[in-house]
């Protein structure tokens, strides 16, 4: 689950924020006020000084009610009786000393603190990295995942595999506001529910819909991760 996927989960189970939750999970007994915080691709659960951070991955989610068999990896019980169920997540306590240095919301696309200035700074602290890296990078990019690491490299008509030194400075500052752009695109399809799909041009696509290229697939860059870019367009 990418950041704007997780945002848009936070806004559909947000109201159980500031109620008197029970927290249950394997080993995991809590009783208190609950807010969630949404950072990056996790949903932080904020109980007093506690903080479980929830990692989603490819299948993982959060319903209100009760819908998937098997055990829900956490439920959260509010005394007016509001349930939410968690499925296929990751869990992990930390404490607040631990919350304290993780989280960043400067970093994090979808987060109104983000801050565009200092992203480019650290983009160039990599002279050496390839860009399809540092778009997954989650201390540059929290909350960017395969699919905007894909798209924007299309949208910017940039190789995966060039370096941060052989970018044009403009060219970096291009990225970055199309990391924004193309997230928030991403936010409003999932919270339409219209899927994704009708955004996509290069991730998971036949063809380039600028030139008709066939779109080229293969692990790349020292994470090798899924890449899709279309040869002739991008350079
Ligand atoms: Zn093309």
């Amino acid at each position: 689950m990418e950041g704007p996927s997780l945002l848009a989960l936070y806004h559909r189970i947000k109201r159980i924020n500031g109620k008197t939750c029970t927290i249950e999970s394997e080993g995991i007994k809590l009783k208190g006020q609950v807010d969630l915080v949404p950072y990056g691709k996790r949903l932080i659960i904020r109980e007093g000084s506690r903080y479980i951070r929830v990692f989603f991955g490819m299948s993982g989610t959060a319903v209100t009610i009760k819908r998937r068999k098997g055990k829900p990896s956490l439920t959260l019980t509010a005394e007016d009786g509001i349930m939410l169920y968690f499925y296929g997540c990751s869990l992990r306590v930390l404490s607040a000393e631990e919350f304290q240095i993780y989280y960043k919301p400067e970093t994090d696309i979808m987060d109104i603190h983000w801050d565009p200035l200092l992203a480019r700074e650290k983009i160039l602290a990599h002279p050496s990295e390839y860009i399809a890296d540092i778009l997954l990078n989650q201390d540059i990019f929290c909350g960017s995942g395969n699919i905007i690491k894909n798209e924007v490299l299309w949208r910017t008509m940039v190789h995966p595999l060039k370096k941060i030194e052989d970018i044009p400075s403009e060219k970096i500052n291009e990225i970055i506001g199309e990391i924004i752009t193309f997230s928030y695109l991403f936010y409003k399809a999932r919270v339409n529910g219209s899927g994704i799909r009708s955004i996509l041009n290069v991730y998971r696509r036949r063809t380039c819909p600028t030139c008709g290229s066939y779109v080229k697939k293969e692990n790349l860059g020292l994470g090798t991760r899924v890449t899709f870019w279309c040869p002739d367009c991008q350079d």
